[in-house]
């Protein structure tokens, strides 16, 4: 049976990484979303265990010492970060894996597993990105400020990515990160191997 891959989404809070992948996900179970833990409070509305696992940081801790996450990162002031069990067997079960995580897990997941295929998603433009993260009105001003100067030091790293997309369209970044799923799988390398030995 074919293998998943793992797709990273990473981009600045607030440029609509959730809502992509929320479209991304419609009508497909071949796609596997690698549910965080963060010792961040919970949104209103955001579900323990389908948005994140939302553990203290001593949980936190104790997850590290077992070795249980494939990265983990703080991110203004908060610790994230991706269980590893739940996605190699998601791969292996032959789903693909999407992790919404920001540059410093991405690259640690990089670094141990360079096959992972990175898209970066980028906004439109600051004021756009500053209007998304205002009007959702779920951090206060000063975080806001906060993650608007993290999203600047992220977008220094795009151009070492594997793909960026430009979320100034729903429909068409859903479709353009649709169409890289699909020719990450048709790498003749890996195609070969599969298809060869029932030729
Ligand atoms: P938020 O608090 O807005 O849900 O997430 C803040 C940032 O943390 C976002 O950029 C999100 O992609 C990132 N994030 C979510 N889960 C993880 C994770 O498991 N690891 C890392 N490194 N970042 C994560």
């Amino acid at each position: 049976m074919r293998k998943g891959k793992t797709f990273i989404i990473a981009g600045p809070s607030g440029v609509g990484k959730g809502t992509i992948i929320k479209k991304l996900f419609e009508g497909r179970s071949d796609l596997y979303f690698s549910v965080s833990a963060t010792t961040r409070p919970p949104r209103p509305g955001e579900v323990d265990g389908v948005d994140y696992h939302f553990i203290t940081r001593e949980q936190f801790v104790e997850w590290i010492n077992r070795n249980a996450f494939l990265e983990h990162a703080e991110f203004v002031g908060n610790l994230y970060g991706t269980p590893k069990k739940y996605v190699d067997e998601a791969m292996e079960r032959g789903q693909d894996v999407i992790l919404d995580i920001e540059v410093q897990g991405a690259e640690q997941v990089h670094r141990q597993r360079p096959e992972v295929v990175r898209i970066f998603i980028a906004p439109p433009s600051w004021a756009e990105l500053e209007r998304r993260l205002t009007t959702r009105g779920t951090e206060d001003p000063e975080k806001v400020q906060k993650r608007l100067s993290r999203s600047r030091e992220e977008f220094l790293l795009a151009r070492y990515y594997d793909y960026l997309v430009i979320n100034n369209d729903l429909e068409k970044a859903v479709e353009e990160i649709r169409a890289i799923m699909a020719a990450e799988h048709c790498r003749a390398g890996e195609r070969y191997d599969e298809i060869a030995p029932a030729l």
